[in-house]
């Protein structure tokens, strides 16, 4: 982590980030810091590609560009703006409506709206840190719109689980996975991928009995004073800012991500950046259909 990119004002984010170079740069370093490989045939040799900061295998010639293979991959947005979206969403409590960002960077709205279901995309769950210790595990319903007949939208409920790691009297972390179908393998996966095998598990009995018939052994009441207030407060978010939402998981994802950051809220424009240089690309389709 570089100290200097901790906690930046818009001004000084602009002197370090306010060209392409600079965020080329940026990311040719955050690419190749350990050194180069090709993808291609697994050779470490590279010349000079016919654009600038592209680098050419030396010997299946492929050219690798500095945002090929990352979500970052065909944006025809500058980079220097696509930088600057990435700061104001973070940086922005409400995550920075696609009208302010279209207001603040002269693009379209549907163009920033796109880029910004990609920063969320970045802020998916990697599974590689699970929640440990004491864990509430419960379900919970979110009014969400879907798409009808062309044309045409309807409201309609669904299933939210979530896992709340109790720390000190607080949800310590919390992720959550949205349930179209499937309840029972989707719950299933969710304790396997998301919790820690070694956890303390305590189930909303009401709801998850019905799941886990064959394990009751597993199941205590949860701490209803923290679940009631993580749960209060992921829907204050949806309804609140986004009114009824389609695209629930990618706001699930994004508050899970906020909520278990918010002690070091100044690393996140960088953690943003290198989850997105180290996510595959996202074709338009997966981002408005997940
Ligand atoms: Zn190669």
């Amino acid at each position: 982590m570089l100290k200097s990119l901790k906690s930046l004002t818009q001004k000084e984010f602009l002197r370090y980030f306010g060209t392409d170079l600079q965020c080329t740069e940026f990311l040719e370093n955050l690419k190749w810091q350990s050194g180069f490989c090709c993808h291609n045939c697994g050779n470490h040799k590279y010349c000079q590609g016919s654009k600038e900061k592209d680098r050419q295998c030396t010997r299946c010639r492929k050219i690798h560009s500095v945002t090929s293979g990352t979500l970052f991959h065909k944006c025809k947005i500058p980079i220097h703006l696509a930088f600057y979206m990435t700061y104001l969403i973070v940086t922005d409590k409400k995550g920075c409506a696609s009208t302010l960002l279209a207001e603040r960077t002269g693009l379209q709205q549907k163009t920033c709206w796109l880029f910004r279901m990609k920063v969320f995309k970045a802020m998916e769950s990697t599974d590689r840190h699970s929640l440990e210790g004491e864990v509430d595990i419960l379900c919970f319903t979110v009014d969400k719109l879907k798409n009808a007949k062309v044309g045409e939208r309807k409201k309609i409920k669904e299933k939210v689980v979530l896992g709340v790691e109790e720390k000190g009297g607080g949800a310590a972390r919390i992720y959550c996975k949205s349930m179209p179908y499937k309840y029972n393998t989707n719950i299933r996966n969710f304790i396997n991928n998301k919790i820690n095998s070694e956890a303390h598990i305590k189930m909303d009995k009401k709801v998850l009995a019905v799941y886990f018939s064959k394990n009751r052994d597993i199941m205590e009441n949860i701490n209803l004073r923290i679940t009631n207030r993580v749960v209060d407060s992921i829907q204050k978010r949806i309804y609140g800012r986004y009114g009824y939402v389609i695209h629930l998981s990618a706001y699930l994802s994004e508050t899970c991500y906020r909520h278990n950051r918010h002690r070091m809220k100044a690393e996140i424009f960088e953690d943003i950046i290198t989850r997105m240089m180290k996510h595959e690309p996202s074709p338009y389709k997966a981002l408005i259909y997940s």
